[in-house]
């Protein structure tokens, strides 16, 4: 695990979630990656899957994360859907990043959707 992604605030909300500063509604949690329930959830499922390295986005984790961590945070997005009970019936992965895609939280994250049907992927750009 990489110990200083420049650029990475460790501030951000998801490191002191990391960190155990602040509580979250755990799902699932191995050496790499720590999954918990959104808290202004879109759909009847709706987790984050956060690798526990400081990585803004999936750029920093493939650039500067061990395939051990990239595997092991994909590997959780799979199980989870399948441990919640959508792997079936159909699921949406998604990750927002930078400015453009509206990132919030600085801290990489997958939002994992379910349980309903999610329309289309996303409208148009205008
Ligand atoms: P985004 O960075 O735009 O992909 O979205 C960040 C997501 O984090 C939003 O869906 C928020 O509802 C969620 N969120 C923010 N704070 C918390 C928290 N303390 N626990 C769980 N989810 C959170």
């Amino acid at each position: 695990m990489s110990d200083s992604v420049e650029g990475y605030d460790s501030d951000n909300i998801f490191a002191k979630i990391l960190r155990g500063e602040i509580p979250c509604d755990r799902v699932y949690e191995d050496d790499h990656v720590l999954a918990f329930r959104d808290i202004n959830p879109q759909a009847p499922v709706h987790v984050l899957v956060i690798p526990k390295g400081p990585y803004r986005s999936i750029v920093d984790l493939a650039e500067q994360g061990s395939d051990v961590e990239i595997a092991a945070w994909v590997r959780a997005q799979a199980h989870l859907a399948r441990e919640l009970g959508v792997a079936d019936s159909g699921f949406r992965i998604l990750s927002n990043c930078g400015v453009d895609g509206h990132q919030e939280v600085a801290h990489l994250h997958m939002h994992l959707f379910g349980g309903c049907d999610l329309g289309r992927m996303i409208e148009p750009a205008g």
